[in-house]
C-alpha cells in the first residue's frame, strides 16, 4: 500500500523515527498508522521493544542529573523555546493530528491549543519551585523542606488527545527538572513525534526527551515499569491499564499519577436555562465523537422539562456533520477503530432491548469506515450499560429524574469520579450538588471545563485515577519534598 502524503509546510515535522539518546532511531520492524476517516496508509513507524525501551531509560537517567541541576530560569527557556516552535508550527500539526485521530481540523487546532497552554505555563512555574522554612521547637535549629525533581518519569499517552496528553505531562516534569521516556498510543505516533521533534530543536539535552513507538504496549509497560531507574510514571488511558500498570510498579514503588476512565454524570435541573444546557450538552457529548474521557456519558434531565429539553437537543444534533476531519464543513469525524464502533452499537442494542427509544442516529454512518451517526436515546434505565459503562462515542441516553437527592445518588453510583456537569440556576442547588458530586472535575453551567487551557486542575478520584494535572498543582507531582534540619546554628 502506498503511503499517503499530508500537505504540510514544514516538512521536518512528520518523521518515522524515535528519539532516543539524542538519536533518532529507525527499525527493520514497523507497524503502520493509518487514517480512521479514509484507511489510507500514513505512515510506518519503529515498532521497538524493550531493549530500546532499556536504552531510553539509561539515556533519561544520564541526562536527569545534568538536567536537574540546570538553573529553573534556564529550563523555562528552553520550555519557552519549545513553546515558540509548537505555536509556529500548530497548524502542521494539527494536520497530522487530523490525519491519524480523525477529529476535524478545527478540534485538532482547539486541542494544539489546549496542548500549548501546558509549555507556557510551566516555562513560567519552572521558576517557582518554591520550598517553606517551618518554625523548629528547639532554639538552636532550623528547619526547611526543599522541593526536588522525582526523576526519571514515563510518560504513555492515549491516542484521543495525542498531543495534550504529551505537554500536559512533560512540561511539569521539565519544568521541575525531570527527564522523560514517552510511549504514544499506536494508533497516534506521529503527532508525539513531531512534538519530539521540536523539543529537540529547542534546546533540551540529549537524553532529556526520548520517544518509543511500538506494537506491543505490554512489552513496553513491563520494561517501564519493573526497571528501578524510572521513579514515576504518569499514565493517560482505561482503568483497566492503569491497575495493570500499578500492580506492576509496586514492586520498584513508582510514584504514579493515574488519568483514567470516566462516566461522566450531566444533570440539567428544571430551574436552568435549557438553551444554555443544550449548548453545554452539544460542545461535551460530541466533542471528538464522544471520544474523551470526561464527554457527559449519562444525561440525567429532570422530569417537568425532560421531553421538551430531549427534543431541542435532537434538534441540535440533527445539524451536525459527519465526514473526514480534513473537510471544512465536518463537525464530527470517524470514531478511531472498529472496536469503537462495536461498544457504541452493543451500547445502543443493549439499551434499546430493554426499552429505550432511538430519537435519532443508531447506527452506523451511510459514509462506511468508522464513522457512526450522533445518536440520541431517550427512555433510558440505570438497568442499561450505557447509564453506567463509558461508551466512548457520539452516544447520548437520557435518563429521566424526579428529585435533586435522587439525581445525586444517580450521578455517584459508580465508581468512576472524573467529570461531572449541572446546570442550574439556583445558588443554594448549585453549591449543594457540587459540593455532593464524587468527581474530581465538576462543570456547573458548562460543558466543557477541560478546554479552558492548563489552569484547571485536571483528575479524578475514585477508579479514575489520581493525580492532577496542569494549574499550579500540576507539578507537585513531579516533585519531591526534602527536608532539611540545620543544627548548631548559634
Ligand atoms: P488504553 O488502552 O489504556 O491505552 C492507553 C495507552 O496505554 C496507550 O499508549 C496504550 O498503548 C498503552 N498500553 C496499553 N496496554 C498497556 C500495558 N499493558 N502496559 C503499558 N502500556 C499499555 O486506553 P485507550 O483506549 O487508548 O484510551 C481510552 C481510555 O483513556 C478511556 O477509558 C478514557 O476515558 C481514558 N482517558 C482518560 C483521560 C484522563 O485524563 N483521565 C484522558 C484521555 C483518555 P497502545 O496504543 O499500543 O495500545
Amino acid at each position: 500500500m502506498k503511503i499517503s502524503k499530508i500537505a504540510l509546510k514544514n516538512k521536518s515535522l512528520l518523521v518515522n523515527k524515535c528519539l532516543i539518546n539524542g538519536k533518532w532511531v529507525g527499525s527493520k520492524k514497523t507497524f503502520k498508522v493509518h487514517n480512521p476517516s479514509t484507511g489510507d496508509l500514513i505512515a510506518e513507524i519503529p515498532d521497538l521493544g524493550k531493549k530500546e525501551t532499556s536504552a531510553a531509560i539509561d539515556a533519561a537517567e544520564k541526562a536527569f542529573y545534568l538536567w536537574s541541576k540546570v538553573p529553573a530560569i534556564e529550563r523555562s527557556k528552553i520550555l519557552k523555546n519549545w513553546h515558540k516552535l509548537v505555536v509556529e508550527n500548530a497548524d502542521d500539526i494539527a494536520k497530522i493530528l487530523t490525519t491519524e485521530q480523525g477529529k476535524p481540523l478545527s478540534d485538532a487546532k482547539g486541542e494544539m491549543n489546549y496542548a500549548i497552554s501546558f509549555i507556557e505555563w510551566f516555562a513560567e512555574e519552572a521558576k517557582r519551585i518554591y520550598g517553606d522554612i517551618m518554625p523548629d521547637p528547639i532554639k538552636n535549629k532550623r528547619l526547611m523542606a526543599l522541593k526536588q525533581p522525582v526523576g526519571v518519569c514515563a510518560a504513555i499517552t492515549p491516542w484521543n488527545f495525542p498531543a495534550a496528553m504529551i505537554t500536559r505531562k512533560c512540561a511539569p516534569g521539565f519544568a521541575a527538572g525531570c527527564t522523560f521516556v514517552i510511549k504514544p498510543a499506536e494508533q497516534t505516533p506521529l503527532t508525539a513525534i513531531a512534538l519530539v521533534k521540536l523539543a529537540e530543536d529547542a534546546g533540551f539535552p540529549k537524553g532529556v526527551i526520548n520517544i518509543v513507538t511500538s506494537l506491543e504496549p505490554e512489552e513496553i509497560g513491563a520494561e517501564i515499569t519493573s526497571n528501578i531507574k524510572i521513579r514515576k510514571i504518569s499514565f493517560t488511558g482505561s482503568t483497566e491499564v492503569g491497575r495493570i500498570l500499578m500492580k506492576q510498579s509496586a514492586p520498584t514503588l513508582k510514584k504514579l499519577s493515574l488519568e483514567l476512565g470516566g462516566c461522566a454524570p450531566f444533570i440539567v435541573f428544571e430551574d436552568a436555562n435549557l438553551d444554555h444546557a443544550v449548548q453545554g450538552l452539544m460542545l461535551g457529548k460530541f466533542r471528538n465523537g464522544g471520544q474523551a474521557c470526561v464527554s457527559p456519558n449519562r444525561i440525567y434531565v429532570q422530569e417537568k422539562i425532560y421531553n421538551t429539553f430531549v427534543k431541542k437537543f435532537v434538534i441540535e444534533v440533527k445539524k451536525l456533520v459527519v465526514g473526514d476531519g480534513m473537510a471544512a464543513k465536518s463537525t464530527m469525524g470517524p470514531l478511531i477503530d472498529e472496536r469503537a464502533i462495536l461498544k457504541v452499537q452493543d451500547h445502543i442494542k443493549d439499551a434499546v432491548k430493554k426499552g429505550a427509544t432511538v430519537e435519532t442516529g443508531g447506527k452506523p454512518h451511510k459514509l462506511g469506515g468508522n464513522f457512526f451517526e450522533p445518536t440520541v436515546l431517550s427512555n433510558v434505565t440505570k438497568k442499561m450499560k450505557c447509564a453506567s459503562e463509558e461508551t466512548f462515542g457520539p452516544l447520548a441516553p437520557f435518563i429521566k429524574f424526579k428529585t435533586e437527592q435522587e439525581v445525586i445518588a444517580y450521578a455517584n453510583s459508580t465508581d468512576f469520579g472524573l467529570a461531572s456537569y449541572f446546570f442550574s440556576k439556583d445558588i443554594a442547588r448549585i453549591w449543594r450538588v457540587a459540593e455532593a458530586i464524587e468527581s474530581g472535575m465538576v462543570g456547573v453551567n458548562t460543558g466543557l471545563y477541560a478546554n479552558s487551557g492548563a489552569h484547571l486542575p485536571f483528575g479524578g478520584v475514585k477508579q479514575s485515577g489520581f493525580g492532577r494535572e496542569g494549574s499550579r498543582y500540576g507539578i507537585d507531582d513531579y516533585l519531591e519534598i526534602k527536608a532539611l534540619s540545620f543544627g548548631n546554628i548559634e
